[in-house]
């Protein structure tokens, strides 16, 4: 029955979480950025949500946190959804780099004609240069209907967060400014600074990542709602980017070992999507589901670090390798 496959879920991923936890001792909150700092570092959780309508969720569930990069995979879907692919990827590669997210290395090499990824900082801003508006409010707008949408309620941006962004923004400002001598910025730099900052400042739970996981999974559609939400090349697309460059400079370690999209912020969040495949045990479960986790301790390349082994076991254990 569905009620005793839930039970057993369940059982599993409290043992899972419970087993995981010590890890988030091997890990540091983030502190580049204030308030960040202020995490619990011992917070760790996770939420499933299944295309069966089932729900999983073990953990520190509650606690809500700034979406941080995982809001580059929105920002990047607005920007196709109003511009349209081409226009997009004409201005933003989609090339791993292997570099930290907010690196300036590869801005200056001669061989490289733009940004080489969304989710890196100078191709995040480069899109959210380009998304329509002409103050920050309404750059946001779409950003936030989207997730609204997929979410279910009109999300909120932390104040607090944003401001500790702006204090300590040095770094995107450098790689903002290389952007306006180059020509890639189609907004100037302060309103998109102050946007790129607003975008990572909304704050969200992990059963809001599990929801746009699992819209994801389904190839941009709500399997409990009607229509697309997101055009399924988009979709497409980003959950390639994600495999490729989710992970900061662990992409090519989490595609190996754990083997789905993904998408991580300093925060600790982080969005993974199991796409439907053919499995030797058939578990209606994990057809399509999308997963959040939260956990601040972070390893060394910014992503968490209990979160990232706690979603390694369930990969193995349920099959969930896209390969
Ligand atoms: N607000 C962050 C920054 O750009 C986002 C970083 C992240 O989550 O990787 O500095």
């Amino acid at each position: 029955s569905t009620k005793a496959d839930k039970d057993w879920l369940q059982g599993y991923v409290d043992d899972w979480v419970d087993f995981y936890r010590k890890h988030t001792k091997e890990g540091q909150v983030a502190s580049y950025i204030p308030i960040l700092a202020k995490a619990n570092p011992n917070h760790l959780g996770i939420s499933i949500h299944g295309k069966n309508g089932m729900i999983v969720k073990s953990g520190d569930t509650d606690i809500p946190f700034t979406i941080q990069s995982i809001s580059k995979v929105i920002s990047f879907m607005v920007a196709c959804m109003e511009k349209g692919i081409g226009y997009v990827l004409d201005r933003v590669d989609v090339e791993p780099t292997g570099e930290a997210f907010n690196s300036i290395m590869h801005l200056e090499m001669k061989s490289i004609d733009k940004p080489l990824n969304p989710f890196v900082n100078a191709g995040a801003l480069t899109v959210t240069s380009m998304l329509n508006g002409k103050t920050a409010m309404e750059k946001l707008e779409p950003i936030l209907k989207l997730l609204e949408k997929m979410i279910g309620y009109r999300p909120t941006i932390n104040q607090a967060v944003f401001e500790s962004e702006e204090e300590s923004s040095a770094r995107n400002r450098a790689i903002g400014y290389y952007l306006v001598e180059t020509g890639f910025l189609e907004s100037n730099l302060e309103l998109t600074l102050e946007t790129y900052f607003k975008q990572c400042s909304i704050e969200i739970t992990v059963d809001d990542l599990a929801r746009i996981g699992l819209i994801l999974a389904n190839d941009g559609r709500d399997p409990f709602g009607e229509g697309e939400i997101i055009p399924r090349q988009i979709a497409r697309i980003v959950k390639a980017l994600m495999l490729t460059c989710g992970m900061y400079d662990a992409s090519g370690k989490f595609a190996t070992y754990v083997g789905i999209p993904a998408k991580s912020g300093v925060s600790g969040g982080i969005m993974a999507v199991a796409p439907p495949r053919v499995r030797e045990r058939y578990l209606p479960f994990i057809e399509g589901c999308g997963i959040g986790v939260y956990g601040p301790a972070l390893e060394d390349r910014g992503n968490s670090i209990a979160g990232i082994k706690l979603l390694k076991h369930i990969a193995s254990q349920w099959d969930l390798s896209v390969f």
